[in-house]
């Protein structure tokens, strides 16, 4: 009888420096709850980062989305140019991370922050790495490289859809994804409002996310194993909840000593 995690596999890349993350643990103890666990989440568009995010959130884990904490006229301008597709200055990155983090840190309620689709490029994991390297005790840093094959990204990408009334963006560009009701496919199961297919899912769009998603991966995952931090590798290509099933014990392992 096959479950649904027979296909999944894991992939540690290996660690190339002996910085050791890890080892700033051992003077926690005795804390308040505290930011011990930041989970870097990227892979391809369609791959199921959001959902990913959505499935393992619970009490004491928070979600950052970039867009979420940028000025309104920065997202507005990476809209008006397809050639920008979302791409975000770092003068802006580096202030919404270190506003974020540092209000993180401070609350006693947060100990595990998931990164939805972030870092998005080599010199992002630098400034990410920047910021919570400032923290002390610094987090712990679990990055996920999200992996799934072509064709289910393509069919993803060409399914999925969000919510005009359920998710109010700053610019009319919803991003999380809905569930549709059980009579029609593009009415919204929530709010009954008529279902759009995300801008960025264009064919032309996607193509373009896509490739981009290939120039920069490398980059990314060189950022964090030259710095000593293994990167997981996530396939999600049969179901997102049993990957999601996978994941869940490792963050639950790594924030333990709260
Ligand atoms: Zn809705």
């Amino acid at each position: 009888m096959h479950t649904p995690h027979t296909h999944m596999s894991w992939r540690v890349l290996p660690r190339r420096s002996t910085l050791e993350p890890g080892h700033i643990r051992a003077s926690r103890k005795g804390l308040a709850v505290t930011l011990s666990l930041v989970v870097p989440i990227f892979g391809p568009p369609a791959a199921g980062k959001t959902t990913l995010t959505l499935r393992l959130q619970s009490p004491g884990r928070r979600i950052f989305r970039l867009r979420e904490h940028v000025p309104q006229e920065v997202l507005a301008a990476t809209a008006s140019s397809s050639g920008r597709l979302g791409w975000i200055d770092e003068f802006t990155v580096g202030d919404a991370l270190r506003s974020y983090f540092v209000a993180a840190y401070e609350d006693s309620d947060v100990h595990t922050i998931l990164l939805d689709n972030f870092p998005g490029s080599a010199s992002q994991v630098d400034q990410l790495l920047a910021t919570l390297w400032t923290l002390t005790p610094s987090p712990h840093i679990e990055p996920i490289e999200v992996l799934t094959d072509a064709r289910t990204l393509k069919q993803r990408a060409k399914t999925r859809k969000v919510c005009h009334r359920c998710e109010r963006d700053p610019i009319r560009d919803p991003r999380l994804p809905v569930v549709p009701s059980t009579e029609d496919p593009w009415q919204c199961g929530h709010c009954g409002g008529l279902l759009h297919p995300r801008r960025g899912d264009s064919p032309r769009l996607f193509k373009a996310r896509l490739q981009r998603y290939h120039q920069t991966a490398a980059g990314i995952r060189a950022g964090f194993t030259d710095s000593g931090i293994a990167v997981t590798q996530l396939d999600t290509t049969n179901t997102i909840d049993g990957a999601a099933d996978l994941l869940a014990p490792l963050l639950i392992s790594r924030s333990s000593s709260l």
